[in-house]
Order: C-alpha cells, then sequence, then structure tokens
C-alpha cells in the first residue's frame, strides 16, 4: 500500500508537471525568437564571451568582443597574447585581470589539451579557468546543441517566483527545477525566461499584470501586482565579480 506522505508527493509532482508544461507552452508562443544574446562565430568565442559576460551586460560584451576576436580569434592565437594585450581590449567589461588571466589560462589549456578545441563535456569545461557550471550549460547548449540547464539570475528569479524551487543556489534550482522541463527544451527553457525576466519578470519589477504566465503563477515573494523591493543575487560563475553592490548588480541585469 502506498504511503499518504508517498501519494501527496507524487500528486504533487503531478501539479508541478502539468503547470511546467502549460509554463513552457506559453513561453514558447511568447517568445519564438528567443536566442543566446552573446555573438559568436565559434564554441571558442562563445566561451571567451560567456567569460567576459559575468557582471556585465551582454551588450557591452558584443561591443568588446569584436576587436579581442579580430587579434585573437582562436585558442591558438589567444595563448600567444599577452596578458596585457588582452587586458587592455576587454577592460570594459569590468574584472578585467580576472578575466583576462582566466581567458589567457584556458586558452593555454584549449591548445595543450584539446587541440584547441572547446570540449563537449561538462566535467572538462567546468576543470577550465573561470567557467563555473552555468557558462558549461551556456557551451554546451548553444554551441554543440547538447542539453544544458542553464541557471543565471533570471532563470533562478522567475523559477523561485513561479514555485518550482525554493533554492537560491544555482545548481540546486537547476536539479529541482529540470526535472519538470523535457530535456529538448532545456536550452530554449532558460533563454525563454531570460527574455521573460529582461521584459516582464524583471529583478526590480515583476509586471504582473501584464504577464502571460499570471494564472499559473504564485507569484512567491511578490506583495503587490508589482514588487520594487524584489531584489535578487546576480550569480557569477567561479567569483569573478562576486564582490559588487546591489546597485551595480540591479544594473548589470537591467
Ligand atoms: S506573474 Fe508576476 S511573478 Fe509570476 S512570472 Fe509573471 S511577472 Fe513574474
Amino acid at each position: 500500500m502506498v504511503s499518504p506522505l508517498k501519494s501527496a508527493a507524487a500528486q504533487l509532482l503531478r501539479i508541478q508537471s502539468f503547470r511546467m508544461a502549460e509554463v513552457i507552452r506559453i513561453l514558447k508562443g511568447d517568445y519564438p525568437e528567443a536566442h543566446c544574446y552573446l555573438d559568436f562565430a565559434s564554441p571558442f568565442q562563445l566561451l571567451v564571451a560567456t567569460i567576459l559576460s559575468a557582471q556585465c551586460t551582454d551588450e557591452r560584451v558584443n561591443l568588446t568582443t569584436p576587436a579581442l576576436f579580430a587579434q585573437f580569434p582562436d585558442a591558438r592565437t589567444m595563448k600567444d597574447a599577452s596578458k596585457g594585450e588582452i587586458e587592455k581590449l576587454i577592460q570594459s567589461t569590468g574584472f578585467y585581470k580576472n578575466k583576462a588571466r582566466a581567458i589567457h589560462e584556458t586558452s593555454q589549456v584549449l591548445f595543450e589539451k584539446y587541440r584547441g578545441e572547446v570540449p563537449r563535456d561538462l566535467d572538462a569545461l567546468v576543470a577550465l579557468r573561470g567557467v563555473g557550471r552555468k557558462t558549461a550549460n551556456v557551451i554546451l547548449g548553444n554551441a554543440y546543441g547538447i542539453p544544458g540547464f542553464v541557471v543565471d539570475t533570471h532563470v533562478g528569479r522567475i523559477t523561485r517566483r513561479l514555485g518550482f524551487t525554493k533554492a537560491k543556489d544555482p545548481v540546486k534550482v537547476e536539479y529541482e527545477v529540470r526535472r519538470f522541463v523535457p530535456e529538448s527544451d532545456w536550452v530554449q527553457f532558460s533563454l525563454w525566461l531570460i527574455a521573460h525576466g529582461r521584459t516582464v519578470c524583471t529583478a526590480r519589477v515583476a509586471r504582473c499584470e501584464e504577464c502571460a504566465l499570471s494564472k499559473l503563477c504564485p507569484k512567491v515573494g511578490i506583495s503587490a501586482h508589482e514588487s520594487k523591493s524584489v531584489s535578487d543575487h546576480a550569480i557569477s560563475d567561479k567569483g569573478i565579480g562576486r564582490a559588487r553592490s546591489s546597485v551595480r548588480k540591479r544594473r548589470v541585469l537591467k
């Protein structure tokens, strides 16, 4: 006989799965064009752009990378650059010394260990300097089409507001939420939520009245139709730029 506790858990799982299927259906319709906002011409360039995007807007990264990639388009040329040259070219993205070091060291490892290619394996990716789980999943999904579930600040915030997780830790969010999402939708799911988080369910204001998910959403942490007090914690990979004021975080996440 199934215990009442197990049966309640199974029922909750069914409800959450049904709710998620509806969320996915709506997001798919609302953001058919959702895509990775970083410009890149190869997996290596996406890796570098993603490292640069820590605590920096995608727009700023896209303004920075053309000059960087014109000089150092791949791991072979980047490993031969001096750290000073890289620093100069990426200065405007912030934390440029840490980022230059990560890009330089990663390029060396890629050249020596992987013939200049970016590995298609999560464990190999997270072993690289400046590459955390979020960056690794971005690469797998957007460069190789391998299902990767990216949890950035938008995905964490919105899935909490939607009641699919209570976790703040991005890895916990990933494991808790992705079980409701078909693997074939993992990459797009993050892109849909990033688009939704930039426009409707932002860190500063949840525009619930305009939100297509409103009827499905318990609005966890939202006190009224819109909340200016809701803040969020930016999630950074491997500590690049971890210590910044909340004011800066909000500006970056706009
Ligand atoms: S209903 Fe409000 S809290 Fe829920 S996803 Fe939409 S904007 Fe965000």
